[in-house]
């Protein structure tokens, strides 16, 4: 099979033919359509995430299931999946209560710590696999379907670790990304009022067109008052952070209201940021991190993409070959929404 391989850290793919995986016990193997190629897997090709060398990188994977090992019930040749990333150990008690990001016997992730997407076949535990829900017409829109496992199901989950109720005020912060722009998505397919906020002009009118109410330049305007303006003086329902550096928390965590629910995405920088236990206090605030999300809140997303309650936003497709190209532009930050991978 044709794979795109990652070498060392911070160097260009290189394209190499290497034999087709094989299923053993409990594993599977799928052809692969389609893998998005977002930041997550850039900071890996970027050399800002721990990855084991050399790798095939990419997690948000569209296939058609090809083979099966021994021991692997629910799986049939021909099925339409995409998959969680996560390779959990499935018996922890993380595992057992349905919050396997959480697992304690993680072994890492596809696409990092073993080989994912940029391949025309990908073997993964057979649990990891998710089935496309009939609804979804993969075949026509496979970058939109693959994209779903990590674009659409991330925000997903924060709507509802959030709470996010109709008419709440949200702040999104970093909403130019990836990631980002689908949370203004869900929130506002939640019926919230969204306000959005990013450092890149270009991307905000991208926001307003997918649902937000009112967008904030942070490196020209006042994100405070914008944000005090915003909700009129009561304060934010909630703030989301995918920047993760303290400055930004601290603003947000500033912003938010009685009853305010701040949920951050990043671990990206290991610095503190400061609250006095008294706003906590006197505004029943919550501090909430968010980290991935279970197979189960993946199918949930797909059944929602099925229905036609929202659409995964993918403006930039590639072909395998051309990796290099797409995560030169991830670089330099010229994605709106989510680029991917096609196979031909
Ligand atoms: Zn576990």
């Amino acid at each position: 099979m044709k794979v795109m391989v990652l070498k060392e850290k911070n160097t260009p793919f290189v394209m190499e033919e290497r034999p087709d995986p094989k299923a053993g016990p409990g594993e599977a193997v799928a052809r692969v359509l389609a893998c998005g190629s977002g930041l997550t897997i850039h900071h890996a090709r970027a050399g800002r995430a721990e990855v084991d060398y050399p790798v095939i990188i990419g997690h948000e994977v569209l296939g058609e299931i090809v083979e099966i090992g021994q021991g692997v019930a629910g799986l049939s040749i021909g099925d339409p999946v995409t998959m969680h990333c996560y390779l959990t150990c499935g018996h922890c008690r993380w595992c057992r209560t349905d919050r396997e990001a959480l697992c304690e016997n993680l072994a890492g992730f596809a696409g990092r710590n073993s080989d994912g997407g940029y391949a025309e076949y990908i073997k993964m535990p057979a649990r990891n696999y998710v089935p496309i829900p009939e609804g979804l017409d993969y075949k026509a829109h496979p970058a939109e379907t693959a994209v779903i496992c990590d674009a659409i199901v991330t925000p997903d989950k924060v709507t509802r670790r959030a709470r996010i109720a109709p008419l709440e005020t949200v702040a999104v912060f970093g909403a130019g990304g990836g990631v980002g722009i689908h949370m203004v998505m869900l929130a506002k397919w939640a019926h919230a009022r969204v306000i959005a906020i990013d450092t890149v002009g270009a991307k905000l009118g991208k926001c307003r067109d997918l649902g937000a109410e009112a967008v904030v330049d942070a490196s020209k305007e006042n994100v405070a008052e914008a944000l005090a303006e915003f909700t009129g003086g009561r304060g934010l329902d909630v703030a989301v952070d995918f920047v993760g550096i303290p400055a930004t928390l601290e603003t947000a965590v500033g912003a938010l209201g009685k009853g305010g629910r701040l949920v951050t995405l990043s671990g990206n920088t290991p610095d503190p940021f400061s609250v006095s236990a008294g706003r906590l206090l006197w505004g029943e605030l919550e501090i909430l991190g968010s980290r991935s999300f279970t197979k189960q809140e993946i199918r949930d997303s797909l059944e929602l993409v099925a229905r036609g309650e929202l659409w995964p936003f993918v403006t930039e497709t590639y072909k395998l070959e051309e990796a290099e190209k797409v995560h030169e532009r991830l670089e330099a930050g010229l994605i709106t929404g989510r680029a991917a991978i096609v196979m031909d």
